[in-house]
């Protein structure tokens, strides 16, 4: 089982668990696993990390000495502490939580950002980070836009039914940007109302699916002509190659309120 705890503002801690173990996956914040491991009687034997930012290894410190849970995170990037530094074609596997899981290397939002993608009760996921959001992608702090595009095409290859955990509820306020660049967007408009449906529920949007995203992700769709020709038109000049689509569009969202 998988499911979601909330820290800050809109992050979201991924909690896996088999009733027993349990996993995290970036805890930015202690407190809410402390809290869920303590209601569910649960043991953390392992936190995974994507990527160094504060906000998903902010709790690392605190719950290692609270559990002694092992850490997993990318190889290159300074995290707080790591047990086993991770790169691509690394792998992470746990028999009682049937989780099965490769390394991506994911650069763009922060150099060294890894993903991890595979099956977690035999259903397929990924743990994406800062990367890939739901209708969105993560800022480029660390990376050019031919490295982040070719993240996300890395992780828009995985199969369609891959359940896509990202870190933040930016939902909605990606599909308010996405909807501009794509108004004639019919799958986009279906999601972006259930969407709206589940936040004033309360709920959370996420996880989305590679099939939601390659439908209605405009930095996902950088080659369909309606998105060209939308960036092409932000930008005030025609944009030749999906990597310039692309770079458009993240500065595009980049000014968007
Ligand atoms: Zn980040
Ligand atoms: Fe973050």
């Amino acid at each position: 089982m998988i499911r979601p705890l909330s820290a800050f503002a809109d992050n979201y801690i991924w909690l896996i668990s088999d009733g027993t173990h349990a996993m995290v996956v970036d805890p930015g914040d202690a407190g809410p696993v402390t809290d869920a491991l303590q209601q569910a009687d649960l043991r953390l034997t392992a936190i995974l990390l994507t990527h160094h930012h504060q906000d998903h290894v902010g709790g690392v410190q605190e719950l290692v000495a609270s559990t002694g849970a092992a850490v997993y995170g990318p190889a290159t990037e300074s995290l707080p502490t790591c047990d086993y530094p991770l790169s691509e074609g690394d792998h992470v596997g746990d028999t009682a939580l049937q989780l099965d899981l490769d390394v991506l290397d994911v650069p763009g939002h922060t150099a060294g950002h890894i993903a991890y993608a595979g099956f977690v009760g035999g259903i397929p996921v990924v743990f994406c980070g800062d990367t890939l959001f739901a209708a969105g992608c993560g800022r480029l702090f660390e990376g050019t836009p031919a490295q982040m595009m070719a993240s996300l095409t890395k992780i828009a290859a995985l199969p369609h039914d891959t359940r896509v955990y990202c870190t933040h509820e930016y939902t909605l306020s990606n599909m308010r940007w996405a909807r501009v660049v794509e108004p004639g967007n019919q799958d986009l408009q279906r999601w972006q109302e259930q969407a709206t449906a589940q936040r004033t529920q309360g709920q959370p949007t996420l996880p989305s699916s590679i099939s939601q995203e390659l439908a209605c992700n405009p930095f996902l769709r950088a080659q369909q002509p309606a998105v060209t020709q939308a960036a092409s038109q932000w930008a005030g000049h025609q944009l030749n190659t999906p990597v310039e689509v692309f770079a458009a569009l993240r500065e595009w969202k980049n000014g968007f309120r």
